[in-house]
């Protein structure tokens, strides 16, 4: 096992902020992890897990000790009558598993094409992107408890999915962490409890996804309609649906290559059908959604753009011109230029509409 030291970050976070790790180790397999484990110097620090940096912001050099996810493989596992399962190792490029999966005729990943990140990540914040979730296409994952080496299987329910949500996203109270193994036919299970928080407590080691047959499309997002109208293909098939969510994101997001960027830097926020009937007295253009549950979806790029952001900066850092909602690095930007944007953007939207918008990257 190799330990680098003072690892420069810049390339390994989409944003492109210059930070350092004062020590990285690769994670190329499972085994890795017990060696980082069973060193007493090692096992003691604590961990910052890394994948592809395309949800983070780096607000200075990272002091825990950072595991850079690198496992990699990809297959079918099991195939029946209603579904396809496939796995991945967490180090596998999202994307390109997207890609590998249609190729291969295992159609259900098409609409979450062109995210940037590893699929180690994609359960983190259950990615989600033109009408469909990962929590839509999960099986279950494989992780390892970083206090003591066990491996754990979680199923959907335990990974405790909501928008832009999971419990890898939480840091547990000190103490309330507990996974209790239950003995299977295929290994042992964590059970999980609600309120239950994993963020760099374990790290995910493959994801397995279900993907349903017959295989539906799911064009129920606005992007898509026009597409369907401007092409007169009425049946799409998934690769069609893949090259148009491609199009559709290409011409929308700016390439993280060319301009810094985490994506979307805030969710977009839910109300109550009362609050947003208050809203629209006052500001009768917003931009809305109503969901299955009753509540309401605000477009968060509308509220910013709205307070006049676009275009903005503090420093190197500053708001896409064509999409109110990404956060920029016009080069050089530090964490903290970054993070005084984001406040200043809550403000001004809460000021306003009386909402406090939620980053959607984590902040290191
Ligand atoms: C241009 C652009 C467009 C985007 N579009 C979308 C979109 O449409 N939908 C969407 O949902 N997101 C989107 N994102 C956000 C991002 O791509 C996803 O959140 C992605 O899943 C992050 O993957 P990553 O490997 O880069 O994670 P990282 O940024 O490296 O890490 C994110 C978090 O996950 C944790 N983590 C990473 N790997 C593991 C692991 N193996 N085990 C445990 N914890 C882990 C990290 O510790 C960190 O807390 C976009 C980002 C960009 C830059």
């Amino acid at each position: 096992m190799l330990v680098e030291n003072n690892v420069p970050l810049q390339s390994c976070n989409t944003f492109h902020i210059v930070a350092k790790a004062h020590a990285l180790v690769r994670i190329a397999s499972e085994q890795d992890l017990q060696d980082v484990i069973g060193n007493p110097d090692l096992a003691r620090l604590p961990k910052f897990i890394l994948g592809g940096g395309s949800n983070i912001v780096l607000t200075g050099d990272v002091k825990p000790l950072v595991l850079k996810i690198e496992v990699k493989g990809r297959r079918l596992v099991q195939e029946t009558d209603k579904a396809y399962v496939l796995e991945a190792g967490a180090g596998e490029n999202w994307h390109e598993l997207v890609a590998w999966s249609l190729a291969q005729g295992y159609p259900g990943l098409e609409n979450l094409a062109m995210i940037p990140g590893t699929v180690g990540a994609s359960p983190v914040q259950n990615i989600g992107a033109y009408g469909v979730e990962l929590q839509d296409r999960f099986h279950s994952l494989d992780m390892v408890d970083l206090r003591n080496g066990t491996r754990h299987t979680l199923d959907a329910a335990q990974c405790g999915f909501g928008y832009r949500d999971s419990v890898f996203k939480h840091t547990a109270p000190a103490g309330v962490l507990s996974l209790t193994n239950t003995a299977t036919a295929t290994g042992t299970k964590a059970v999980a409890s609600a309120g239950f928080g994993l963020r760099d407590r374990v790290v995910i080691t493959h994801v397995r996804f279900l993907l349903p047959k017959p295989w539906k499309p799911e064009l129920g997002y606005a992007d898509l309609e026009r597409k369907i109208h401007e092409s007169g293909i009425r049946s799409p098939d998934p690769l069609q649906i893949f090259d148009w969510v491609c199009a559709i994101r290409s011409a929308k997001l700016p390439d993280p290559a060319v301009l810094g960027n985490a994506g979307s830097f805030f969710k977009n926020p839910t109300v109550t059908r009362e609050q947003c009937d208050d809203i629209i007295q006052r500001e009768p253009r917003i931009v809305h959604y109503p969901m299955d549950n009753g509540a309401i979806k605000l477009a968060a790029g509308w509220l910013i753009d709205a307070c006049g952001w676009k275009g903005k900066s503090v420093g190197n850092a500053a708001v896409y011109e064509r999409q109110a909602l990404v956060l920029v690095n016009r080069g050089h930007a530090t964490g903290g230029e970054v993070m005084t944007l984001a406040g200043a953007i809550q403000t001004s939207v809460y000021e306003r509409f009386g909402i406090m918008l939620e980053p959607e990257p984590v902040v290191v």
